[in-house]
């Protein structure tokens, strides 16, 4: 079967003893050509480039930007307003400049025929010379203190204020607009990297060229990735961070959304970004087995797209940690922040169910690095409170769960019925579907728990679930037994999976659609509705059942706590009800030190008046004159709390 052989050359079956050159190859050594070769650089800026460790093409196109400018609306001079960056374009009318101890101002009285503003740049004085009247020019910048803070600018037909723009680090010398345009000369060489990966593995891993690194395409193929498109909210705080990200100031955002609402996905959003600019993003969870569990979803969709995700808890073998800090994407535990934990290039920090953090700890993990943080809610705090609480912290909100859901129905079913609610689970079991049976929370130690948990596995094997696979979920658990079990039941080797509180957060198995909840008038209302957010992930309807002793035999909270579960599932209403039972003070948990520290005030009843002192307490802030320094000793303490 020779002539199967495939053929190499024309009218050949042999391979030639070289390959003739193409026309379009890569010539490598093109890329050590020196900089002055380039349009516009002679010695002077060859000098200062070299300062740079700029010398050759390569060193250029290896100048990695610092990050990219993003997109701002343009607006009208008349429209200006708010504290958004946003550009304008106009004419010059006139220009001044003055001094201000050692600030250099210029400033340019800019026209756009609907109003005119005063644009001030500091520390330019050269720019007074070309901002003569009537030239056009494109500023981007801010409302501030005096007219319009100029960031960037193109006078004339310059495209420095382009959106998506690449800033590179520059020196004081050669500014980041110049560098800019000499990339750009530069790029044409990109075709000169010769990539050493065979084109038949490149093809298989869809692995990007050198030359083809664009920004933007990871995200791209991430949009793709998804089974789904991302709901208008979600867009929204995609949109959100997107911005953040663009500026220089580290982002310091809340997503705020309630369980099941589709947060991860917009985390790994976060986290991607950083990756796409060759940094890392690091994900941090409040244990181990939620740490596990967006490792097993994060893991799946980054190996689709060709990124490296790896798991560090302090389970992890010394090796498997070291491995993990170089990774793209590094889920894990406070072990993330432990002495001696050093990630490589961390950029962009996810910080999962942040309330059960501790300040300190929240601030360790950005200490000394400067990364964007996403810090991330379910417990749903009634976003008066959240702005109260957290002042400045800007807050995306997930208000809405996909479309796709349909509310979960919860029943509330007393002890001598709760074999019909064994009844109902089976029914769905057989029709393929999988369950969740939470055992009673009791005042005992982790391993007194993890027994009853065994115990009741062992005795639903025997009884109400003989014909199924039942599997148990503790904080006993080792690591890598917890891991096989949360893999098993994914992989729906297993039918129901018997467990403690551990599952209250995190696991995320949509064809998880029954959840039993034993001995439900222990649990607080903000942990049943955790635990019920386990369910009514897919599309399938789901069924939440609390099994409690009679309604007689219970607390009267605890009544209205069961009632309100099977009255709504939306988080926000449960919080406010859990707020008229428990108080305003507690609301957050004890984890949450000194934040919600409101003595007076109840925070339902006295929302607008809470709305109304954080406007002023902002005012304040902003605040100059006789009373500034009782002012700030006023907030000083507040401020390194909440924005933590
Ligand atoms: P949260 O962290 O807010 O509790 P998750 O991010 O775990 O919620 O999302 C819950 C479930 O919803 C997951 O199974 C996820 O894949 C799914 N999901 C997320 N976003 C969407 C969407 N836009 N459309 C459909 N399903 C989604
Ligand atoms: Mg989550």
């Amino acid at each position: 079967m020779t002539a199967l052989r495939r053929q190499t050359v024309f009218a050949s079956l042999d391979p030639p003893p070289a390959w003739p050159a193409t026309r379009g190859r890569p010539r490598p050594a093109r890329l050590d050509t020196e900089l002055d070769a380039l349009p516009g650089v002679g010695a002077t800026l060859k000098r200062k480039l070299a300062k740079l460790g700029l010398e050759t093409l390569r060193d250029l196109l290896e100048h990695r930007p610092r990050r990219y400018e993003s997109a701002v609306d343009e607006v009208a001079i008349a429209a200006l307003g708010g504290s958004e960056e946003v550009a304008i374009a106009g004419e010059v009318l006139n220009v001044s400049s003055r001094r201000r101890g050692r600030l250099k101002i210029v400033t340019a009285r800019i026209s756009d025929g609907t109003a005119s503003v005063a644009a001030t740049w500091f520390n330019q004085p050269w720019l007074e010379e070309q901002l003569r009247p009537g030239v056009h020019v494109r500023l981007r910048g801010k409302p501030g203190r005096y007219g319009f803070d100029v960031k960037s600018y193109d006078v004339g037909d310059g495209e420095a204020t382009a959106d998506f723009a690449p800033v590179y680090p520059a020196s004081e010398e050669i500014p980041p607009k110049r560098l800019r345009t000499l990339v750009g000369h530069a790029l044409g060489h990109v075709a000169d990297y010769f990539d050493p990966l065979p084109a038949e593995l490149r093809e298989r891993r869809e692995m990007p060229l050198k030359r083809d690194g664009e920004p933007g395409e990871l995200i791209e193929r991430y949009r793709g990735a998804l089974p789904f498109s991302l709901t208008p909210y979600q867009e929204q705080a995609v949109r959100e961070i997107d911005a953040d990200l663009a500026r220089t100031i580290p982002m310091q955002r809340l997503l705020q959304g309630d369980v099941g609402s589709g947060k991860t996905v917009v985390a790994l959003y976060a986290l991607l970004r950083a990756v796409e600019h060759r940094r890392q993003g690091a994900l941090m969870a409040p244990t181990e087995t939620l740490a596990e569990q967006h490792f097993l979803t994060i893991e799946g969709i980054c190996a689709e797209l060709g990124v490296t995700c790896a798991l560090l808890t302090s389970a992890s073998p010394k090796k498997v940690r070291t491995a993990a800090l170089s990774a793209d994407v590094v889920v894990g535990t406070h072990a993330l922040i432990q002495e001696g934990v050093e990630l490589r290039d961390l950029a962009v920090a996810v910080v999962d169910e942040q309330h059960r953090f501790g300040v300190e700890q929240r601030k360790a993990l950005a200490q000394g690095r400067a990364p964007h943080v996403l810090h991330m809610t379910a417990t749903p705090i009634p976003r008066t409170l959240a702005l109260t609480v957290y002042g400045d912290l800007a807050v995306s909100e997930i208000a809405k769960p996909p479309a796709s859901r349909r509310p979960i129905v919860t029943r509330w079913i007393p002890e001598e019925r709760a074999s019909e609610a064994y009844t109902r689970l089976a029914r769905l079991l057989r029709e393929g579907r999988q369950a969740y049976v939470v055992c009673p929370l009791v005042e005992a130690s982790e391993t007194t728990l993890a027994r009853a948990a065994e115990e009741e596995a062992e005795r639903l094997r025997r009884a109400e679930l003989r014909e199924f696979k039942v599997g148990c979920m503790h904080g006993r658990l080792k690591p890598d037994e917890r891991r096989d079990v949360m893999a098993r039941f994914k992989a729906r080797e297993l039918d129901v999976l018997v467990a403690t509180t551990v599952i209250e957060v995190g696991v995320d198995v949509p064809n998880a659609t029954v959840m039993i909840v034993q001995e439900a008038d222990r649990f607080g209302l903000a942990q049943l509705h955790q635990l019920r957010g386990r369910v009514g992930r897919g599309g399938e309807q789901s069924y939440c059942l609390l099994v409690s002793r009679e309604k007689e035999e219970l607390t009267e909270t605890a009544v209205r706590r069961l009632e309100s579960l099977v009255a709504t599932t939306d988080g926000f209403e449960l919080a406010e009800v859990d707020l008229d039972l428990r108080g305003g003070g507690q609301l957050l948990g004890t984890r949450q030190h000194g934040v919600s520290d409101l003595r007076f005030a109840h925070i339902r009843r006295d929302r607008p008046l809470l709305e109304q002192a954080r406007k002023t307490a902002q005012e304040l802030g902003a605040a100059t004159g006789p009373l500034v320094d009782e002012i700030n000793a006023l907030f000083a303490e507040t401020d390194s709390g909440a924005l933590a």
